[in-house]
């Protein structure tokens, strides 16, 4: 199956459990005011590639992944369903655990292909809102409610991962009601916060897009320990 893909990282640690490769898909349907990868927006970017061609390159360093395994992010997989449930089924033909970092929007059809062969669901709940939500992403939360219940239906574990932005995301009643969404989510094993960097901001220069949040203030540790205890 073709599809097309931003990079691979190797020996990533922060997507999912243990060790992991982790394949970025190029293309994202969303435009979310803090997004630290907008080289992956443009569906026609990236490289054409296939998906035996990257189980290839991963299982390479298949000793390394057999603890931890493989996570697809983006861009949003979801725009690529088909390469994402092939990908995937090699990967458990090869015994490795498989994971899919989504924004949760996508169509019925790729959702339930992606989903076929994943092992675990980490999904960024951006907004608590609908009218937050869709003001700064440009998409719709009940979308992303309707995903999550899809991957909870198939008992998959879900973890949700949410970008505390200051001044944005960091009231303890925009925290308080992500935590609320999650838990309703039988399937949730854990929630993680994330802290808003700038590191992205070269990027945003290198396309000539500008930033909208190139003013507002990076997320300290306290404001993360502080919104923690939370959980
Ligand atoms: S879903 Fe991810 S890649 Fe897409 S715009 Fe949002 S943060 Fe960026």
């Amino acid at each position: 199956m073709k599809g097309r893909v931003h990079s691979i990282q190797t020996l990533g640690t922060v997507d999912g459990p243990g060790i992991r490769a982790v394949v970025f898909m190029q293309g994202c349907p969303l435009r979310c005011v803090y997004c630290h990868n907008p080289d992956t927006w443009d569906k026609a970017g990236g490289d054409e590639v296939t998906s035996e061609s990257v189980a290839k390159k991963i299982l390479r360093l298949k000793n390394f992944y057999l603890k931890g395994g493989v996570t697809v992010s983006g861009g949003e997989p979801l725009m690529q369903g088909a390469f994402v449930k092939d990908l995937f089924e090699i990967m458990h033909e090869n015994g490795l655990h498989t994971a899919l970092d989504t924004s949760g929007v996508g169509t019925d059809e790729n959702i339930e292909l992606a989903l076929k062969h994943t092992d675990l669901v980490l999904c960024d709940l951006k907004f608590p809102t609908d009218a937050l939500y869709r003001a700064h992403t440009g998409a719709s939360l009940k979308s992303v409610l309707a995903f999550l219940e899809k991957a909870a239906d198939k008992n998959i574990p879900l973890w949700i991962r949410h970008v505390v932005v200051p001044g944005l995301t960091d009231s303890e009643e925009s925290i308080s009601e992500i935590v609320r969404i999650a838990k309703s989510f039988h399937t949730l094993q854990k929630i993680e916060l994330l802290p808003f960097k700038k590191m992205c901001l070269s990027k945003y220069e290198k396309l000539s897009i500008p930033f909208p949040l190139v003013n507002t203030p990076e997320c300290g540790k306290d404001i993360i320990e502080r919104l923690e205890r939370l959980l």
